[in-house]
């Protein structure tokens, strides 16, 4: 087991990555960031669903130039994704980025190196190494033949070696691979040689459904061995969703404080309700909400309260009228036709003491 506390606070506009704080969550525009109005629309969807840092590419002149208006409009620190060009970095923190993701290694000359980190010291800002598998240095492919798990490590501290020589330590590291074992593997050696925060991604992972599986896969075996202080979770899809999957994935390893659970059964033959379609209507429902309430959906009254004894709320179905329950014990009966109606009254009221209190 590692200790994901044991790693270096690294401050990254009003939050802190690493030390004792929670596992961040993140993502990415899949906007031009150049069109500020579009990118900052994206933005306000990403926070509404829970995104607490989002990255945006800096690719071009006009993409840094935008950042100074987009910073005004959205509340969360903003992250520049920089490859080779270091006018870029310099352009994008003069107009007020909370991060810069660039390696070192690959900007050229050690001046513009040391401009960079100049920069970024003068200001408070973080750089985030991110070593990918799919594009490691040529003298460590050289070297290992192929990318491998040591080869990734072996990238990190040589980008990592450029920014300690110049004295610089807000640092914090990505060891993505689209291979999960890898991915694993990768992180679990930088876990126990590198002091910085860890930033968890599965790259490349797929679409809404095989990327979810896949950076759940990899991602919760991470966590599990207490490594990984914030993540982003890649997925062909809506960013919203990048989001609602790092939620699920953190509930899941009791690394968030503020999401909604939803428990439902997987029904069997004593169902006589609609289950599905209620329990993706109250799935919805609590979505959005940010409180730790567990909402309890089950096909029948046989062993479902019971079973869901950590509920605050729940129904179970029967034919004509089911029954709502608060931890294990049941409330009152409700005919069918009022179950979800009351259910969602029963999860205001929960919502309105805990927001009061
Ligand atoms: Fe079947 Fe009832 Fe259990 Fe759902 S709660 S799986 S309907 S026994």
């Amino acid at each position: 087991m590692f200790s994901r506390k044991d790693t270096r606070p690294v401050k990254v506009g009003n939050l802190i990555i690493g030390g004792s704080n929670d596992v961040i969550i993140q993502s990415m525009c899949t906007t031009k960031t150049a069109d500020v109005d579009a990118t900052v629309a994206e933005i306000l969807r990403l926070e509404e669903a829970g995104c607490q840092m989002v990255r945006v590419t800096v690719n071009n002149e006009e993409a840094a130039a935008a950042i100074k208006e987009i910073k005004k409009q959205i509340h969360i620190p903003l992250v520049a994704d920089i490859h080779f060009d270091y006018r870029l970095a310099l352009a994008a923190i003069e107009n007020g980025i909370d991060k810069v993701r660039i390696n070192p290694g690959n900007i050229g000359r050690r001046s513009k190196v040391e401009e960079v980190v100049k920069a970024c010291k003068a200001r408070g800002i973080p750089i985030r190494i991110g070593v990918n598998a799919g594009s490691l240095e040529n003298h460590l492919l050289e070297k290992y033949g192929y990318p491998t798990p040591d080869a990734m490590v072996e990238s990190a501290l040589f980008h990592i070696g450029i920014l300690e020589e110049l004295d610089f330590h807000d640092i914090i590291v990505s060891l993505k691979a689209s291979d999960v074992p890898m991915a694993i593997e990768a992180y679990r050696k930088a876990a126990e040689v590198i002091p910085y925060p860890l930033h968890l991604g599965i790259t490349e992972a797929g679409t809404l459904f095989s990327g979810t599986i896949k950076s759940s896969a990899g991602i919760g075996a991470l966590l599990s061995l207490g490594i990984g202080n914030t993540l982003r979770i890649s997925l062909s899809a809506d960013p919203v969703e990048e989001i609602k999957v790092a939620r699920e994935i953190l509930k899941s390893f009791g690394l968030i404080s503020d999401a909604p659970t939803l428990i439902s059964c997987p029904t069997c033959g004593r169902l006589d309700i609609d289950l599905f379609s209620i329990a993706n209507e109250v799935e919805e429902y609590i979505s959005k909400l940010k409180v730790p309430i567990k909402v309890s959906v089950l096909g029948c009254a046989v062993n479902g309260p019971g079973e869901a004894r950590e509920a605050d709320i729940g129904i179970a179905g029967a034919r004509g009228e089911g029954m709502l329950f608060r931890y294990g014990e049941i409330v009152r009966k409700v005919p069918e036709a009022d179950l979800v109606s009351e259910l969602k009254k029963e999860i205001d009221h929960i919502v309105e003491v805990y927001e009061a209190t």
